[in-house]
This record gives structure tokens, sequence and C-alpha cells, in this order.
């Protein structure tokens, strides 16, 4: 495809572009359990506008545009206020969870070089941390050892930890809350093994860090996880999550300015202008900064507190409805608004979800790993109060109608055919004949996602 050779007119363009959603998700009807947190029209329209009012500002230089400094200054101050941080807590607003968690590791990664003497820092990370931390430790270059969880519970074993730091060790993490089964690890005992063993502590509460103050306030109890508690150096929380800002928004907090400044890129050593970045991103829109502020604004602590009641007594009714449906299990026991349900006996999980799909609910399939069962999640939204009844009734009618459907015999056929295969090894022309035999062909996928699943 080329540049087109002349401009069209707008309603062309923006009719193009609405046409495209055609087959994405239909988030707002409410039947979506994952990827959109939607804080109701009201509230969206007022993001939309806050964030197309500073769409064009840009961050790179906040002494060009000092609004969007005392925006960030701002939304890390209410961060930490909000998870019991004193006013030495320092921190970044950044572009999502991943971006935070990078940071926190970078920081932790130089720390551990320019303080400890650490030539090669790594990782402790349990096995239902989120899976940036891979991906941060791919990106700089760092060794990243996982530790197994309760396999009751889905949290972090303390003990596991202790044993997998050595004397490289530059930082542990816990989660507050884990994506996949909405649990808050024991974040006090880890902590104080981080703080004996002199190792730096990260939690990442992206996910849950927002809400989990709301509903501990409610009466729904989990361990302690913020800046309360002795040996967690930093914390990273979204507010495009549970915040319900426009995505492109979350921050990183440190407990001291010492540790973030490890953060810090300083660069001069070109012919252009000096590069003063505490984030990754360098030319950046003022738009989520904004969009962020003005959530915050309109919702107020009430305002999230009478959101986080729904989402907790939903949360409860949806487990409930759950628990008596035959064949199905939540696994854990949430502490938050997140839950992992899988089926047993002769129900299968993936034809359970490719059928609760063809009826227009989205719900998102989870394999399984390490002790976790193969389930499939669901967050909990306001939203979703409108639905849990219908939801709760065509999930018991979809388990009765696949129960019995046998596991599919070309997902084993696959299996036994790839099992001698080394991943390293795959060529792009075995990797398409994998998929075609999958039934995927081009870039569509086939409707029914089970056997794939399952492979
Ligand atoms: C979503 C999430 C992340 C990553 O955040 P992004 O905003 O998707 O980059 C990290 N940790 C947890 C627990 C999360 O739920």
């Amino acid at each position: 495809m080329r540049i087109p050779e002349r401009g069209l007119g707008r309603e062309e363009i923006l009719g193009a572009l609405e046409a495209r959603k055609a087959h994405d998700l239909d988030w707002r009807s409410g039947r979506v359990w994952g990827y959109v947190y939607d804080p109701g029209p009201e509230a969206a329209s007022l993001i939309k506008e806050a964030f197309t009012a500073f769409l064009s500002e840009n961050a790179l230089d906040p002494t060009a545009f000092p609004s969007l400094l005392s925006l960030e200054n701002e939304l890390v101050s209410m961060a930490a206020a909000h998870l019991r941080g004193d006013e030495n807590v320092a921190g970044n607003f950044t572009s999502g969870g991943t971006e935070s968690c990078m940071l926190a590791v970078k920081a932790a990664r130089d720390y551990a070089r320019e303080v400890r003497g650490i030539a090669e820092p790594e990782i402790v990370l349990p096995v239902t941390g989120h899976a940036c931390f891979h991906k941060a430790a791919h990106y700089l270059d760092m060794k990243l050892t996982t530790t197994p969880v309760d396999p009751k519970t889905y949290k972090a074993d303390p003990r596991a930890i202790a044993d997998a730091i050595g004397p490289n060790t530059a930082l542990v993490v816990g989660s507050a809350a884990s994506y996949a089964h909405g649990v808050v690890d024991p974040i006090p005992e880890i902590a104080a093994i981080a703080e004996e063993r002199g190792v730096l502590m990260h939690v990442d509460g992206c996910i849950g860090g927002f809400l989990l103050p709301f509903f501990r306030r409610l009466g729904w109890k989990h361990p302690d996880f913020d800046f309360s508690v002795p040996g967690v150096t930093s914390i990273s929380m979204d507010y495009h999550k549970y915040a319900f800002a426009a995505k492109g928004a979350s921050v990183i907090l440190y407990r001291n300015k010492d540790l973030r400044r490890r953060q810090i890129f300083v660069g001069g050593s070109w012919t252009g202008y000096t590069v003063l970045n505490p984030t990754i991103q360098s030319t950046k829109s003022g738009g989520p900064l904004a969009a962020a502020w003005a959530i915050l604004h309109f919702m107020g602590e009430e305002g999230y507190l009478k959101m986080a009641r729904t989402m907790m007594e939903m949360t409860g009714k949806l487990v409930a409805g759950i628990d008596a449906i035959p064949g199905l299990r939540v696994l854990g026991t949430p502490e938050t608004n997140l839950v992992a349900v899988t089926a047993e006996g002769d129900l299968n999980v993936f034809h359970l979800i490719d059928e609760m799909n063809a009826r227009g609910w989205y719900i998102q399939p989870q394999l399984g790993y390490c002790g976790s069962r193969e389930n499939f999640h669901l967050s909990v939204n306001p939203a979703s109060e409108r639905w849990m009844d219908p939801f709760l009734a065509e999930l018991r009618e979809c388990a009765d109608k696949v129960r019995g459907t046998p596991p599919s015999e070309m997902a084993g056929t696959l299996r036994d055919m790839f099992k001698d295969l080394d991943p390293a090894t795959l060529t792009p022309e075995t990797f398409r004949q994998m998929l075609g035999m999958a039934g995927v062909s081009g870039s569509a996928l086939p409707e029914r996602m089970a056997e794939i699943n399952e492979v």
C-alpha cells in the first residue's frame, strides 16, 4: 500500500475509520470481560474532551509546557498518597504498566551495579508475576528466576523466594494483585526477606493497586502491599485500568528520590538538543495526562468507592454463581474483581469459551502453567452489573451443551508431531505448516479457538 496521491475529504476519512471497527470487540455492549475499562458514557465523553484539549502539547520538555509538569506532579502525588507513601516518595507518569515495571527493573539494575557492585544483576519473580517482567529482563539483558506459588491460593511462596535470592539478585517482585487469579501476594513477608538480604522489592499494583484501598475500606480483606510495608521500594499502578483513565496512563513510584534517580536517562553526546528523559518515551502527547487528571477529579474518592462497591458485590455474585454450575470452579479466592474459572471432569474449558464467544460474550482464555490449570479470566466492571444474571444463565446453558465434548484429536496429533521440536529452531515454514493444520491461513483466525488453545 502507498500513501494516497491526493488527500481525501473529512467525512470520507472518518467514515472509513468507523467502518474498520466492524469486526472489533463490541465493548459498549458490556458483554466483554476484559481489555476495556468502562466508566460509563458521561465520564467517557469528559475523558475524550480532556484528551483532545492536550493532544498536541508535548511532554518531552516540561519547561516548555509547565501545564503538563503540574499535571504529572499531581498525578504522582495523588498516587503516592493513595498508596500511603510519605513526602520522600518520588515517581513519574508513564505510558502503561509495562513501562512502569520496566523502569523499576532498570532502576534496580543500576542501583545493584552502582551501590552493591553487582556486575550482572538478576530478578526473582513468582510464576504468577506479569509477563512484562520477562520482557524487561529480555530488553535489559538480565537473568530472571521464577518461583512457585501456593497450589491452592496461587499466592507467591516467601520461602521459595528466600531460596531463590542469590548474591546477584537486584530485585524481587510481588503482585497486588496478580492478573490471572486476582490475589495479593504476602507482600509483608516477601518485603521483610528482601530487606534482610539487601535486595530491592517491587510491588506490581498495575491492575490492583488503585482499587484495593477502596475495597479495604468496604471491608474486603487483603495483605498490606503499599508503602506502609517496610522493605517495599517501588510500586507500579495503572490509571488506565481501574481508575478508568484513557489508555497510556500509569505511574511508577519509588520510596525515595535516590532510587528514582536511577531510572533517568541523560544524553548530550550528539549534535542536537540535550535529552533528559525520566521515562522511556521522549516526545509524547499531553492527552493521557490530561485525561487521567480529568477522570480522577470527575469521580473523586466518593465516586470510586461507589464503583468499587458495585464491583465487589458483582464479584461475590459471580463467584457464587460459578460455584453453583457443575464442573466449574474458581481458582483460589479472589481478593479483587478478577476471577479465574477452570472446568473439570468432562467439561472442556476451551469449548466452553468458544460457545460463550459464539453467543457474543467475550471471555479470555488463560493456558495451564506451573500448577495453574487452564481456565478463563473475567474482569468485573461496573457495567457487568447489567449482565450478571444473563451471563450466569448462559454460562450454565453453554456448560450443559458442551459437557462431554471430547478433547480435540487434532490437538493430540499436533502435540505428538511437534513434541520434540525446539521452539528456537522453528522456521517460518514449519510455523506456517503448524498453523495450516490448526485451520489458520493468512491472517484470518478460525471462529472456534478451542483446538488451538489446547495445542
Ligand atoms: C496490565 C498489567 C501489567 C502491564 O500493563 P500494561 O498497561 O498492559 O502495559 C502489568 N502487571 C499487571 C499485574 C497487569 O495487570
